[in-house]
């Protein structure tokens, strides 16, 4: 195995972050718990050979060819006609051997598979696979970085079209493209600084000579853009968290049905009605939204309905944006009648004016403000702007397509790379310049931004990301 030992603890390899069988092969089960129509058994080592041939009583299966066989227990009882395909080091996913079993999909089948697996398997020590351990090796192999490894749990997880093509593109390396990319400025920046810092008498006039200020201002503008589209891409994975709030009747549930064309909450004509909260997760051109609606905000003697009014404040301090609905002729927003509330301040809202379908013509211009939207979820008016003022808080616009999947693990090391980069650029502005303390500044940027693509990775950090997988991948 290739391992990635660099790192700040002082060289401790990532491979000690598995147990001491770490080379051990490993089998798991690598298709969805329940019945389907194939369940795939998958074993990872780093030689296969004769355990394959053991396996299939006494078959040599050629790499990379779908072998029909029958799989036979020890006692020579049939457990499953199976395809069996063999892949050769390092030309499969982890770059260990591997081999794929493709049974029929029942749980007990594949757990009989399974057991087989770790009888033959027992003289070269096989053992069960913790979760991610496939992912893990073909990470410590070099087979992906671990931005696109990370992709790759993104991918099996992800909820909606727009999350799965953008974890697809990560993981075809777009956002590891981006981040070397970057990594290669700082090393020639980087370069050009340490060589200086050999020269002492040059240092002076190497700021200028080089124009390192400039080069560390473009620097400097490539990583913002790439921690912006990363930041904007979390929604795509995570959804925006949208709440609904304003008066009984003033028209919440409606709109939400309008939005989504769907009818997922009660309309009715009795004020204070929607007394649950009702959370939905549906998507705007692919954004997910998770929509909560909720009871109105009113002073109220009825238990019940109070309840349904705590859970909204609650829901009011974890929304990234509030709609804030209200009806023609009744303007006042019902977040008005509490000013001390420190739930809704600070947040994003969009005010809504529901209902204008009850003004005529001149009323109705009469009645535009910029700062608001009108619309009718009777009649459909205005829909279509709530939505894209609802997709530009999260910096979105129809059709956007997002060039890959972030994780907050990426944005908080992009920050930390930005804030070394601002370290050095003060340094490179000052009088007194030193130019020691302006290489250590880009080292830990270079330290911070190796840390995404695992260039530079904690064991911690591996033993985490890869715990979160699901077992078999
Ligand atoms: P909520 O209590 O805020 O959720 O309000 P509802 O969505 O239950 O609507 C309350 C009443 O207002 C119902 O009778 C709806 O038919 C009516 N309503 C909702 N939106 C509109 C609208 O755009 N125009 C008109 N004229 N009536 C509406």
């Amino acid at each position: 195995m290739v391992h990635h030992t660099e790192n700040e603890s002082g060289g401790q390899s990532t491979s000690s972050l598995i147990a001491p069988n770490a080379a051990a092969p490993i089998v798991a089960i690598a298709t969805a718990n329940g019945r389907g129509s194939i369940g795939v058994v998958r074993v990872s080592g780093e030689d296969l050979q004769n355990f394959a041939r053991d396996l299939t009583g006494g078959f040599e299966p050629d790499p990379r060819t779908a072998h029909y066989l029958p799989i036979k227990d020890c006692r020579g009882g049939l457990i499953d006609q199976a395809i069996v395909i063999y892949f050769k080091a390092p030309n499969s996913y982890t770059g260990e051997d591997v081999l794929e079993i493709q049974g029929h999909g029942g749980t007990a089948v594949l757990q009989l598979l399974i057991n087989h697996c770790l009888t033959v398997g027992k003289k070269i020590g096989l053992r069960l696979a913790e979760p991610g351990e496939f992912s893990l090796r073909a990470f410590l192999n070099d087979k992906m970085d671990l931005a696109q490894a990370e992709a790759v749990a993104d991918l099996i997880d992800a909820s909606s079209a727009g999350a799965a093509k953008a974890a697809a593109a990560s993981l075809s390396g777009t956002f590891s493209i981006e981040v070397k990319k970057v990594s290669d400025q700082l090393t020639s920046i980087r370069t050009l600084v340490e060589a200086t810092l050999d020269f002492p008498e040059e240092e002076i006039e190497f700021i200028e000579k080089y124009q390192v200020q400039d080069r560390l201002l473009a620097l400097r503008q490539n990583l913002k853009l790439v921690t912006d589209t990363s930041r904007k891409s979390i929604y795509l994975k995570d959804g925006l968290n949208v709440i609904l709030v304003g008066e009984p009747n003033v028209g919440k549930s409606s709109i939400l049905n309008a939005i989504f064309d769907e009818e997922i909450s009660i309309v009715t004509d009795v004020a204070g009605t929607t007394r649950d909260r009702i959370r939905e997760t549906l998507t705007i051109d692919g954004l997910p939204i998770l929509i909560t609606d909720t009871a109105g905000l009113r002073e109220t003697n009825d238990r019940i309905e109070q309840i349904g009014i705590d859970r909204t404040w609650q829901s009011i301090e974890k929304a990234d944006l509030i709609l804030d609905i209200v009806q023609v002729e009744q303007r006042q927003s019902v977040l008005s009648g509490w000013p001390n509330r420190t739930e809704w301040l600070n947040k994003k809202i969009i005010k809504v004016i529901n209902k204008t379908d009850l003004l005529n013509e001149k009323e109705l211009i009469l009645a535009i403000d910029s700062d608001e939207i009108l619309v009718s979820a009777k009649t459909g008016y205005g829909i279509e702007a709530l939505k894209n003022a609802i997709l530009q808080v999260a910096d979105r616009q129809v059709g956007d397509v997002t060039p890959w999947l972030g994780r907050a693990r990426h944005i908080e090391a992009l920050e930390i790379v930005l804030s070394h980069l601002d370290n050095a650029l003060d340094h490179a502005q000052l009088n007194d310049r030193v130019l020691d303390l302006l290489a250590e500044e880009l080292r830990l940027a270079h330290l911070a931004l190796g840390s995404i693509t695992g260039q530079v990775s904690a064991d911690d950090l591996l033993g985490k990301i890869f715990s979160d997988f699901c077992i078999g991948k």
